[in-house]
């Protein structure tokens, strides 16, 4: 549908709505937005192409970052995550590699906690503290710029206009590729897998465990311990690797448990509660164009993730309330123009940057002298150097 005609159809359909923001994907990323966006004075509205709750695929320990954000957007909602049952304390990070562990303690509290819980919490605080009005189920079929704004053309024959649309839909995110033609590259992106059990027998308490496999280099297997004795078991490395090396993921998956002596054991009485699914990350270690007139993209779909850990969750919410800071600068100054979008490129810089620059390198000299981690383990003998690097994970 041409714009003229999309603008009549708005006229005239009873299906039309019209909101300041509208926000795609009501992910980490999206509900972050809608929660900093709270008392900005805005019509916002938060959208979902699934039901809520729902599962999303991912290792569910929920970094630091993520709980920090909440805070700097109001304490009670980190106050709310804090009392909030389903979720597991954890304490330490153990990494194995070639029979050595090396564990670190973790001064601050960690959490794991299934996505299909976090992030109901996450919309469920959306619902009760803001005034965005939530559409979940609702698919968007296509985005089109206008000088005006952005109107979306919905499965149910909605038509929606919005001054700002915020793209937080996820890996696959549509509206990245249709205002920006973003593609996936293999060089900065992980395959991985990943499935529930139950029964795994625990290393030592609440404990993270990282497996490396120089044969799978930088990829890593996961052990991620979960609130009623489940686990969230997972592996996952570069895609570009995984072509190149012809991998199969499922079945490298199952090796680890199958082949590895000490996973074996701990498994044997371990119950397999759900399917192995796969799910990719957009890592951040090439810049995108996150931002255009009249939208931003955040989490996901601007590709966040941390090119070491595979960590998004935190960067996600992270981008979500930087994007609503620049929402309402936009609306104060009633400019939605390219030029001005790219103070939100230049914030995201400023917090995540180097971060992401410096973990990139670090994944990509691992990646090409896999003996690097051979001697890391050698220097976390040495309490100095497992001092710095735990400051720097
Ligand atoms: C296997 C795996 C393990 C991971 N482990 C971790 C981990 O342990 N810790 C961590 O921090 N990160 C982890 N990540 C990364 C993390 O999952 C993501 O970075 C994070 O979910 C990004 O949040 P988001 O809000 O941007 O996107 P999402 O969480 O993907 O949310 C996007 C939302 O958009 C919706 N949506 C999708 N398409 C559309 C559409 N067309 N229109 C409207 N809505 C749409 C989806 O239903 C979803 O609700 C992992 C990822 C994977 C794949």
């Amino acid at each position: 549908m041409n714009l003229l005609l999309l603008q009549l159809y708005m006229a005239e359909t009873s299906k039309q709505r019209i909101y300041d923001v509208l926000i795609a994907g009501a992910g980490p990323a999206g509900c972050t937005c809608a929660l900093a966006l709270k008392d900005a004075g805005l019509t916002v509205a938060l959208l979902d192409s699934k039901a809520f709750p729902r599962d999303k695929v991912c290792g569910d320990a929920i970094p630091l970052r993520a709980i920090k954000t909440l805070s700097s957007i109001a304490p009670a909602f980190a106050a709310a995550f804090n009392a909030f049952e389903p979720k597991l304390t954890t304490r330490s990070t153990a990494i194995i590699y070639n029979g050595k562990q090396v564990t670190f303690d973790w001064v601050k509290d960690a959490y794991t906690c299934t996505r299909t819980e976090f992030d109901n919490f996450l919309f469920s605080q959306v619902k009760s503290h803001t005034g965005t009005d939530t559409y979940a189920p609702l698919v968007p079929e296509k985005y089109t710029q206008a000088p005006d704004g952005i109107y979306i053309n919905t499965n149910e024959g909605t038509a929606i206009k919005t001054k700002m649309l915020i793209g937080a839909d996820g890996a696959h995110s549509m509206v990245a590729k249709q205002l920006t033609n973003k593609t996936l590259d293999r060089n900065h992106h992980v395959g991985s897998v990943r499935a529930y059990y139950s029964n795994v027998e625990p290393v030592a308490g609440n404990t993270i465990e990282i497996w490396f496999n120089k044969q799978y280099m930088p990829g890593y297997f996961w052990i991620f311990p979960l609130a009623g004795n489940k686990a969230n078991i997972g592996f996952g490395m570069l895609s570009a690797d995984i072509a190149r090396r012809k991998v199969n993921l499922k079945r490298t998956f199952y090796a680890f448990i199958d082949h590895l002596p000490e996973l074996k054991k701990r498994f044997s009485g371990a119950v397999q509660i759900s399917q192995l699914e796969g799910f990719g990350l957009p890592l951040g270690s090439k810049p995108e164009i996150i931002s255009g007139a009249h939208f931003m993209l955040a989490g996901d779909a601007a590709s966040l993730v941390d090119p070491i850990t595979g960590e998004g969750i935190g960067n996600a919410m992270l981008s979500g309330k930087l994007a609503a800071e620049q929402v309402i600068n936009c609306f104060r100054n009633s400019n939605f123009s390219v030029d001005t979008m790219k103070a939100y490129d230049n914030s995201l810089r400023a917090a995540i940057g180097k971060e992401m620059r410096t973990r990139y390198r670090a994944q990509q000299a691992v990646s090409k002298m896999p003996f690097l981690l051979d001697l890391i383990f050698l220097g976390c003998c040495n309490p100095f150097i497992k001092k710095l690097l735990q400051r720097a994970m």
